[in-house]
């Protein structure tokens, strides 16, 4: 898609700290990040929002939530039942969908949002 910014970073024409990436999705740090952890996971293919997505993405759309946990866990965000029953860690996930959702970027993408209590 032309002039967009994440597709354009999925082309890597412009730069992003990226800390995954396989055929299907990409995660990459916010460039102005609202807590100490806070990357955004994306679809490579361009969908421009949640609205956009149909049911033939519901499996994208799976492996997008299945993503969030592992990588919050490596940034230090795990989220960790202990033996004793209490619970520490953990992170907030958000997708924001049109003007009214606070959505800027019209490319679907996923934030994770941690490291300090939201
Ligand atoms: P939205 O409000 O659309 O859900 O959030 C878009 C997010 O993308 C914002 O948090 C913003 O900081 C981030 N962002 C915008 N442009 C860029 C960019 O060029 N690189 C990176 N890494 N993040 C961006
Ligand atoms: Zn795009």
């Amino acid at each position: 898609m032309d002039n967009c910014i994440f597709c354009k970073i999925v082309a890597k024409q412009i730069p992003a700290t990226v800390l995954y990436e396989d055929d299907e999705l990409m995660a990459f740090n916010d460039i102005n990040p609202a807590a100490p952890v806070h990357f955004l996971i994306i679809p490579k293919k361009h969908l421009s929002s949640l609205a956009d997505a149909k049911a033939e993405d519901a499996i994208l759309l799976g492996k997008m939530l299945e993503l969030a946990p592992k990588l919050a866990a490596q940034q230090g965000c795990a989220y960790v039942e202990h033996a004793d029953g209490s619970k520490s860690g953990g992170f907030k996930t958000v997708v924001n969908t049109g003007p009214n959702g606070g959505q800027i970027v019209y490319h679907l993408h996923m934030h994770v949002i941690g490291g300090a209590k939201l």
